[in-house]
């Protein structure tokens, strides 16, 4: 028998629970993020209906599709996908965290479409940890530089850092990976920086990240199943 969304965010939530509980840390530091790409507006409802509020997409139009159907100002919209330079003032209007900022350029410019109106838009800074070619995100010794650049902006404000490290066979390797990242975030505050989220861990290694130091997971399909289309359709 296939469960629900509900039924599978409370198991979710238990095993974030339970990682957080064998490393002596508080569950309520880790958030759940719903990673709803490529997912539909009616099993968006539902895990809004178990109390899941807080949502990443990663494709801007269908994005704003779905925000504009559900319309619930309670709601925390993460832009979890490639920032293009194109699509940064409907990003800086629309959402309230950008994850995966790895560009001056792309941050000053969703500060210049931020809105003074609207509360700072929150960013992390993506980490390609794993010094992965063509991959997004920062080597390790472009960050401070970023963070420094980033700080100065007037209508966002640094977060932290995300991370998608390469797949581990093991639960050790990806602990120790994820482990960098958590380094990396311990440096900027200790020059510093108030950083307080590390966005990492997914459907498949979530646990491994908590143990890091995650506060966030980003997790699609052990919440919502399998993606029915592919997701640049
Ligand atoms: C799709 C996606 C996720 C969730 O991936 P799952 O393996 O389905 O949990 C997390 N983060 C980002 C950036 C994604 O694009």
């Amino acid at each position: 028998m296939t469960l629900s969304i509900s039924e599978r965010r409370s198991q979710l939530l238990d095993r974030i629970a339970a990682a957080a509980q064998r490393c002596d840390r508080d569950p309520s530091s880790i958030t759940l993020l719903a990673a709803s790409k490529a997912q539909s507006t009616e099993k968006i409802r539902q895990a809004m209906t178990s109390g899941q509020m807080v949502f990443g997409e990663n494709y801007l139009q269908e994005a704003l599709d779905k925000m504009s159907e559900i319309s619930d100002t309670a709601l925390a919209w993460h832009y979890i996908g490639n920032v293009q330079t194109n699509k940064c003032k409907s990003i800086a209007a629309h959402f309230d965290w950008v994850q995966g900022v790895s560009r001056i350029k792309e941050a000053e410019r969703l500060s210049k479409q931020r809105s003074e109106k609207l509360s700072p838009l929150n960013l992390c800074i993506e980490v390609n940890i794993d010094a992965v070619e063509n991959k997004g995100g920062v080597l390790s010794e472009e960050l401070v530089p970023l963070a420094q650049a980033i700080s100065e902006l007037p209508n966002v404000r640094l977060r932290g850092l995300m991370a998608i490290p390469e797949p581990r066979d093991t639960h050790e390797a990806q602990r120790d990976i994820f482990c960098r990242v958590a380094d990396l975030l311990y440096q900027l505050n200790d020059r510093g920086f108030e950083c307080d989220t590390l966005s990492m861990g997914m459907s498949h290694d979530f646990e491994a990240a908590i143990e890091a130091g995650s506060t966030m997971v980003r997790i699609g399909t052990a919440l919502f199943g399998e993606r029915h289309r592919h997701p640049a359709a």
